[in-house]
């Protein structure tokens, strides 16, 4: 039977950061996903890399952390081409909307954020097909802000991860169950058999709740449906992430355009499986040709439902499984952002035994009565 130093389950951008992480800090590690990497909630997520709407203080500094890890991580891996920064732009309604962006913008400046107000002028000439409604003179630029294509990375880090670090990666072969003793995992049990690791960490993203249950671990991760579309290449180049009333937008890494808003969500989520998606993404391609010249004229080739795995409080939940001395779990919404960071902390914890204090909110004991 084949020994590991840690086990990771669940290779989406969460657990192939953390395989990339452990690895590269020594640890013989097996990386394992029920089907293929990154086709999970990374492979539908808008991936955009921000602390923009990031609450209390100590989440928008765990994201801030994490937009640098992912910075570090692109210096590491050398030319990845998953990383875009270049920042974001943003602008609301007038009135209610302007005046909670303004607030916003002064509130993350104060915390050191790149957050900044430029003339619509400068905007427009950072993304000549924007068009702004009259009532925008400052548009909010975001300068540290980027996207990132997910499965790109998550390929890179796990062929990294193997090639470099001698990382095995096992695809389509769901763990199925786990075969503990007191406080310990002592095997993972797949459809090939059993497989034995020191650690074990759970890294199955909205599938977390029903997957630790049988273990009587009480995290709490719920599940948040969001509609992306995804369009033909656009007439006009779009270098950035865009938030506009009723829309955002960003380059898709195949090309096209990916869309999406949070009020189309609602409509998707209270459809069900009756959801009619080609219709609520002819939605989100109207509202993108009202703001960029370069959607309109253009397809929409792809429409898909992410799902958010969503901690029951909003935030991260990264460290020991209540109970288990050797089972760690990470389970977070902007994972996309947090992934980099969390997996690098997680690694130092589980192979050098150090822990990090910007962690101590968010370790899964909070949840446990
Ligand atoms: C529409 C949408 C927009 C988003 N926008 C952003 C954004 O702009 N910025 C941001 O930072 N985040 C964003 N997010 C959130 C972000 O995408 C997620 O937090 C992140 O992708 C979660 O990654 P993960 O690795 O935890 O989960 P996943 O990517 O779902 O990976 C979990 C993996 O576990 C595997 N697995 C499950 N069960 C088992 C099992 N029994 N055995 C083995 N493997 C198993 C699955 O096959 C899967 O590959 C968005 C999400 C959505 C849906």
């Amino acid at each position: 039977m084949s020994h590991y130093d840690v086990a990771v389950i669940g290779l989406g951008i969460v657990g192939a950061n953390a395989v990339y992480a452990t690895a590269r800090a020594g640890a013989r590690v097996l990386a394992i996903d029920a089907g293929l990497p990154g086709a999970g909630t990374s492979g539908t997520s808008f991936a955009w890399l921000n602390s923009v709407r990031k609450e209390p203080e100590a989440y928008h500094r765990l994201n801030v952390a994490g937009m640098s890890a992912h910075r570090d991580l692109a210096r590491d891996l050398g030319d990845d081409g998953a990383h875009h920064f270049g920042g974001s732009l943003e602008w609301a309604d007038a009135g209610d909307g302007e005046r909670e962006l303004r607030a916003r913008v002064e509130r993350l400046a104060g915390w050191g954020y790149a957050a900044e107000f430029i003339s619509r002028e400068r905007a427009a000439a950072m993304e000549p097909g924007l068009e702004f409604p009259g009532h925008v003179r400052e548009v909010a630029f975001f300068g540290a802000d980027g996207w990132l294509d997910a499965p790109g990375l998550i390929r890179r880090l796990l062929s990294a991860a193997a090639s470099k670090h001698g990382a095995e990666v096992r695809e389509r072969a769901p763990v199925r169950s786990f075969r503990a003793c007191g406080d310990r995992i002592e095997g993972l049990v797949t459809d090939g058999g059993e497989t034995v690791a020191e650690s074990v960490l759970v890294c199955v993203g909205p599938a977390t709740q029903a997957f630790l249950e049988p273990l009587r671990a009480m995290v709490p991760v719920g599940r948040a449906p969001g509609l992306l579309a995804v369009t033909s290449p656009p007439g006009a180049k779009l270098d950035r992430v865009v938030h506009a009333p009723g829309i955002h937008l960003r380059p898709d890494a195949g090309g096209g355009l990916l869309l999406g808003t949070e009020d189309v969500d609602k409509l998707a989520v209270s459809a069900g499986a009756s959801a009619n998606l080609p219709e609520l993404a002819a939605i989100l391609l109207e509202r993108a040709g009202r703001v960029f010249s370069g959607a309109r004229g253009v397809k929409v080739v792809d429409s898909r439902i992410g799902v958010r795995p969503m901690p029951a409080d909003g935030h991260t939940i990264a460290g020991r499984i209540p109970g288990y001395a050797n089972a760690w779990v990470l389970a977070t919404h902007s994972g996309v952002t947090l992934g980099a960071l969390l997996g690098r902390l997680i690694a130092d914890e589980i192979v050098r035994g150090a822990s990090s204090p910007m962690l101590a909110p968010f370790r899964p004991d909070r949840f446990v009565a």
